[in-house]
């Protein structure tokens, strides 16, 4: 089963289900994205952050599976913002993971106190049409920061990639995405495989549909229409995880687990970080 597949803004196709890399040692990376790949997974999610970007790539080539069948996203380290240190800093990803271009270069994080991430966007609208990549988006942009790029900016944003899941569903920005159309990536799904996983509901909504806590999250994303890539490092989670696409979550259901919603971020408030 493969997984489906979203259209972007630029007509650039991305499949909603990817496997992620953060915090995945070097030592392990080409085991994992191997597993990954073996298992039917099609889109990978690093970034020059997370170290591994050439073990990503070692992995991709070394699987056999055509270059153009997998999508491959990085993004922009937060000491690479401005405009010729983005460009330069593609060039460095592209030859860290050897391969010529990805699918997706992402600005990692606004970093409003440098406040340079307009230019570096200006930078990024010049990536595309030089075949670097096929698309570009953003990463924990705030409304304000996504009203400044539609200000000053000619390219809207194929992704914005953010924290999102049940505890923290981000109506606001989803619907901001939503009307100005940009994707939605969520990043920790399933809450960092933390004690989200443990809620009740999520535990009686396996039961119901004979799955895994996990995979009752991960189905509500791709209801709602998120992009994922959940993480893992163990084979038997790898595959869990893509498994997903063989049952639907009733109305109701969606309900209960939107009723999760505690306003309780993992990650850092992206209006002050940086
Ligand atoms: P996640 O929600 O994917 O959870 C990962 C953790 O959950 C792992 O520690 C794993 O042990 C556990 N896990 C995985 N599958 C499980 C299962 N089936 N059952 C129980 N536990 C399970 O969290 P994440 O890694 O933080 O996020 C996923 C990806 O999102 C990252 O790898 C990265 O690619 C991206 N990300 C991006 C940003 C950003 O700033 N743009 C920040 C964080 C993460």
């Amino acid at each position: 089963m493969s997984a489906p597949t979203i259209t972007l803004n630029n007509g650039v196709e991305i499949p909603q289900l990817g496997f992620g890399v953060w915090q995945v040692e070097k030592a392990d990376a080409v085991k994992a994205v191997r597993a990954a790949l073996d298992a039917g997974y099609r889109h990978i999610d690093t970034a020059q952050m997370y170290g591994n970007e050439a073990e990503v790539g070692k992995a991709v080539v070394e699987s056999g599976v055509p270059r153009d069948e997998i999508f491959v996203t990085t993004k922009l380290d937060n000491d690479g913002h401005g405009f010729e240190a983005a460009k330069t800093a593609l060039d460095g990803s592209l030859s860290a993971l050897g391969l010529d271009r990805v699918d997706l270069f992402l600005i990692h994080w606004p970093r409003p106190s440098a406040d340079r991430f307009v230019e570096t966007w200006k930078a990024f609208e010049q990536l595309v049409a030089a075949g670097k990549t096929r698309a570009i988006g953003v990463s924990n942009f705030t409304i304000d920061h996504l009203d400044r790029l539609a200000k000053e900016c000619d390219v809207v944003p194929a992704i914005n990639q953010i924290e999102l899941h049940p505890r923290f569903p981000q109506p606001e920005l989803r619907a901001y995405h939503h009307a100005h159309g940009i994707a939605t990536e969520a990043w920790s799904p399933i809450g960092q495989g933390g004690d989200l996983l443990d809620d009740e509901k999520l535990v009686e909504l396996g039961k119901k549909y004979d799955k895994s806590p996990a995979q009752i999250v991960l189905r509500w994303h791709i209801q709602l229409g998120n992009i994922v890539f959940p993480k893992s490092v163990t084979p038997s989670r790898i595959v869990e995880n893509f498994d997903i696409f063989d049952f639907q979550l009733a109305a109701d259901d969606i309900a209960a687990v939107d009723a999760l919603d505690s306003g309780q971020r993992l990650g850092p408030d992206p209006a002050d970080f940086g």
